[in-house]
Formats: C-alpha cells, sequence, structure tokens
C-alpha cells in the first residue's frame, strides 16, 4: 500500500519540531508524495505558534515543487466536554483539522474514561481526525466513538511516531484499527514528523495495518483524490468549497 499523503506534519513554528514548510516539502518530493498538511500545534500547550500562525497559513504557496500543501492545526482537546483552543472563524479556513489529547493541556487527565471527549469534539462540525487516540493511558469506548466518527464522516488516525515514541500503544492502536476495520471506519495513516526525514514515514504504522489486514479501501490519504473526496461533502456544506 502507497500513502502519498501525509496529513500530520509539525513545522519549527512548533517549538520541539525541527524543519521548516520548505524543508519537508523538499523531503516529501523525494519521497514522491503527493501532499502533505502542515498541522502546528493550537494555541494552549506551550510550544506552539500564536493564533497568528493559522491565520496566516494562505502565506504558504498551495504547491511547493510537485508537493501540494495543506493548511492545518492539531488542536488540542480540553476536557471531557470536548472543547478545543481554536476559533471557528480559524477552524472554516483550514484544508485539516486534527484534534488530539495533550496531556499538558487536557484537564481531565486523571479520569477513567475519556469517550465523552472524544464525543463531544466529534460534535465540532470542523474536526476532521481523531489524533494518535491510542495511548493506553487515555482509554475511551472504541465501539461509541468509532461508531460516531463513521456516522459524521469523520477519519481515525493511525499515527506511525506514537509507535517509535511509546511502545505500549502498539497493542491499543492494533485493537483500534482492528475495530475500525470491523465496523468500516475510515482512517489516515500518517508520520507526524517533527523533523523532515520523518515526513512520509509510515513503517510499523503500515506493518501492523497489514498484519491484520486492514483494508486498502478504508485507508483515505493513500492519494490526495481519495482524502478530498471523502472531506468534500462535509466540507462544501461548511465553507462552500473543498481544498
Ligand atoms: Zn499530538
Ligand atoms: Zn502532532
Amino acid at each position: 500500500m502507497n500513502i502519498l499523503v501525509d496529513t500530520h506534519c509539525h513545522t519549527i513554528a512548533s517549538t520541539h519540531a525541527y524543519s521548516t514548510v520548505k524543508e519537508l516539502a523538499e523531503e516529501a518530493e523525494k519521497k514522491g508524495m503527493e501532499a502533505i498538511a502542515i498541522t502546528d500545534h493550537a494555541v494552549e500547550i506551550p510550544d506552539a505558534p500564536h493564533m497568528w500562525h493559522f491565520e496566516n497559513l494562505k502565506t504558504i504557496p498551495r504547491k511547493i515543487g510537485n508537493v501540494k500543501i495543506l493548511y492545518g492545526v492539531e488542536a488540542n482537546i480540553l476536557d471531557l466536554d470536548g472543547a478545543i483552543d481554536m476559533p471557528d472563524y480559524i477552524l472554516k479556513r483550514l484544508d485539516i483539522v486534527i484534534a488530539s489529547i495533550h496531556t499538558p493541556v487536557y484537564r481531565d487527565v486523571g479520569s477513567d474514561d475519556h469517550t465523552s471527549a472524544y464525543l463531544g469534539v466529534l460534535d465540532n462540525p470542523y474536526v476532521d481526525i481523531l489524533g494518535h487516540t491510542g495511548s493506553p493511558n487515555l482509554m475511551y469506548d472504541h465501539e461509541a466513538v468509532l461508531t460516531k466518527a463513521k456516522r459524521l464522516h469523520k477519519l481515525i488516525e493511525i499515527n506511525a511516531h506514537s509507535f517509535i515514541a511509546r511502545k505500549s500503544n502498539i497493542e491499543n492502536c492494533r485493537k483500534i484499527a482492528l475495530k475500525c476495520k470491523e465496523l468500516g471506519v475510515g482512517i489516515v495513516v500518517n508520520s507526524d514528523a517533527h523533523i523532515c526525514f520523518d515526513v512520509g514515514e509510515f513503517g510499523s504504522a503500515k506493518q501492523m495495518l497489514s498484519e491484520i489486514d486492514f483494508p486498502e479501501e478504508l485507508v483515505m490519504n493513500t492519494t490526495l483524490d481519495k482524502l478530498q473526496n471523502y472531506l468534500k461533502p462535509r466540507k462544501t456544506i461548511l465553507n462552500g468549497v473543498c481544498p
């Protein structure tokens, strides 16, 4: 399976990442990728850029070399209601909105069950993707959340970076992927690159998916057309246009 779009990449605008937009795009081109999404952290987390970063993303060319650039954000889920740290007037201009839990800015980290945070954030019409939900420290009801994600035409991320960061995530990600397969929920496989060399590197995530014989038709970022066709009905209703 070839995955030609990486919808989760950080630049130096998130200060714990180390590459520029140009470096990410050049690396993506070298690897023959079609598109990348620039998804720096939203504003609550300490390493995040200022809100103006997201207002000004349109400054970045739509194409660098042969690689299309999608404008995005990795928003922080803040509580069990699923509130996020990015206003609608900015969200509506973005191509890709990931919502993730990051424990330093998540108020309900001590809870036993995080289902309501994910169910709540899925109700935000601008959220496209639930980011790296595989942490075994933040359990949720897979059946309930994935069923709702499918109904609302959203995507579940299988995050290659999580496989490297925490080995304990792998088994949990496998369970989530198996449930997505069973329920027919669309996923995206992303690098969550924090340096250009990691763009388009999905090795261990792809290996896990092949071990469970995950159907390629549910992997929505294999090509840009496929991703856009998947997002289009919801984006068109929201914004009148699709990226
Ligand atoms: Zn994250
Ligand atoms: Zn990230």
